[in-house]
């Protein structure tokens, strides 16, 4: 049996002011499961990871979480029901150390602390003065307390360094263990496609191929990124 889908972008158009960016998306991520949407720079990613947040309307096609129509909730109430857009999904206060950060949300970050060592190495700091990988660390560290249903995360690595984009994708596969449905957006492939069950390729604001990540070699992603797919 193929298990439920959980969150589900279905034909679903979008765009800006008088530009059309998606064409009709499709594509479904469920629980425990981590699709990795992969495509060139322009392919439309942010867009429908904006739109998959309700961070932009889209104009038509639907938006699914569980089988309802959420495509009209606005992006906080999308997150109150699970459907969290990383990085930048919670705010982090820069003049508050990452201990004060921590406990906004958590009476105790000893938790947090015993799974993200950085932080822990980091707690006086204030969060403004964290590098990126820190600050990414410190705005998933509520995803690993209380898991969210959906977690979609727009290019994750970017620009951190490697050990951190290591940390980070090891959270994410312990999401996924913990039943987390996650969609990883990616302009380069390694990381994604290392944790990933499911594998959607997009073009020109569509997704033009979804297959498990066995059946993505060399040649298919070569293909995919040069449209040959
Ligand atoms: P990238 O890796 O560059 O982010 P992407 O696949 O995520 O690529 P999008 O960021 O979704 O692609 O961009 C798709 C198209 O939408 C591009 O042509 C881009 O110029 C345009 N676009 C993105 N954001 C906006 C915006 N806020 N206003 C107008 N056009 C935008």
């Amino acid at each position: 049996d193929e298990p439920r889908e959980l969150f589900r972008l279905e034909n679903v158009v979008a765009g800006y002011a008088d530009c059309t960016v998606l064409r009709g998306v499709d594509l479904v991520v469920r629980p425990g499961e981590a699709v990795a949407l992969l495509g060139a720079n322009g392919a439309g990613k942010s867009t429908a990871c904006a739109v998959a947040a309700g961070d932009l309307p889209a104009t038509a096609g639907r938006v699914l979480l569980d089988g309802a129509d959420i495509t009209a909730w606005p992006a906080y109430r999308r997150a109150r029901a699970g459907v969290l857009l990383a990085p930048e999904g919670r705010g982090v206060f820069p003049g508050l150390t990452v201990e004060e950060n921590l406990r906004t949300w958590l009476p105790d970050p000893a938790q947090v602390y015993e799974r993200l060592p950085r932080l822990a190495e980091r707690r006086a700091v204030p969060a403004g003065a964290l590098s990126g990988g820190e600050q990414q660390l410190l705005t998933l560290a509520p995803a690993l307390v209380r898991p969210p249903r959906v977690l979609i995360a727009d290019e994750p690595s970017l620009g951190l360094a490697p050990l951190v984009v290591q940390q980070v994708f090891e959270l994410f596969a312990e999401l996924r263990e913990r039943g987390v449905a996650l969609l990883l957006v990616e302009e380069k492939a390694t990381e994604a496609l290392r944790i990933a069950d499911r594998v959607a390729f997009m073009r020109l604001g569509r997704v033009t191929w979804t297959g498990p990540r066995a059946e993505v070699d060399g040649d298919r992603l070569t293909a995919a990124y040069l449209g040959a797919t």
